[in-house]
């Protein structure tokens, strides 16, 4: 059983006083996937420490997905806690050269093992074993497949990131009517998430999650059984 927990369902501004965008996933080895700002915070709330994560995960490196990364890495450090995987999309590694740069106190004092994953890619974490299927988003930016959940990270619907799945933990960033350029609305999620029975939705912006009853309507018609979780539920895969 894997249990997960929503520590932040919200986005880049504040909606309902929520985190930013984290997801705890707990098997045999405890992984967050994505720590914006809040995440810490949330996680102690949910009962674990930082020096009890041994992977993070991170989508792509927009704030709202990676904002606490220094932060989860120095509290790490200051607690004597082991070396940490992170798992990012290709580029990671630079971008967390540049973190440093901007933190020159810390250098060579943050224990962590940074994994660029490639499209299609697959890596495994104690038990949980994860698919990276690449999406459409402004920056380079990966969803994670476990089982048959697809975790979205930040994108636009496409049809063939639903392969193979029948949940979805998706981001609806738009509500009706808006571009789904880099994101998703509910008419674009509807139009290519075929294979999906139930979606837990987050990662929503104002419009969208102001109307969240009409979105959820639309998408039930469309035989998608839907959930707005808030920060610090849990469900058990
Ligand atoms: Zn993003
Ligand atoms: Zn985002």
């Amino acid at each position: 059983m894997i249990r997960i927990v929503f520590l932040g369902t919200g986005v880049a501004v504040n909606v309902a006083n929520k985190a930013q965008q984290s997801i705890l996933m707990e098997d045999d080895r405890l992984i967050l996937i994505d720590c914006g700002y809040g995440t810490m915070l949330r996680l102690h709330q949910a009962g674990y420490s930082v020096s009890d994560l041994d992977a993070i995960i991170l989508t792509h490196f927009h704030l709202d997905h990676c904002g606490e990364l220094m932060g989860i890495l120095k509290a790490r450090w200051l607690n004597n806690a082991g070396k940490i995987d992170i798992y990012s999309p290709v580029g990671g590694k630079e971008i967390f050269e540049y973190f440093l740069l901007a933190s020159r106190y810390l250098n060579g004092k943050l224990k962590c093992k940074i994994h660029e994953i490639r499209d299609g890619e697959s890596f495994s974490v104690g038990n949980m074993r994860f698919r990276a299927r690449k999406t459409v988003h402004s920056v380079e930016s990966m969803a994670c497949i476990i089982e048959d959940l697809l975790i979205s990270g930040d994108t636009s619907a496409f049809p063939e990131l639903y392969e193979d799945v029948n949940f979805a933990i998706h981001e609806m960033s738009l509500d009706f009517g808006g571009k789904p350029d880099f994101h998703t609305s509910p008419e674009n999620f509807a139009e290519n998430a075929h294979s999906i029975e139930r979606a837990w939705l987050i990662h929503l912006y104002p419009p969208a999650y102001r109307n969240r009853d009409t979105i959820s309507g639309f998408l039930e018609k469309k035989g998608i059984s839907v959930h707005f979780p808030d920060d610090s539920d849990r469900i058990d895969l």
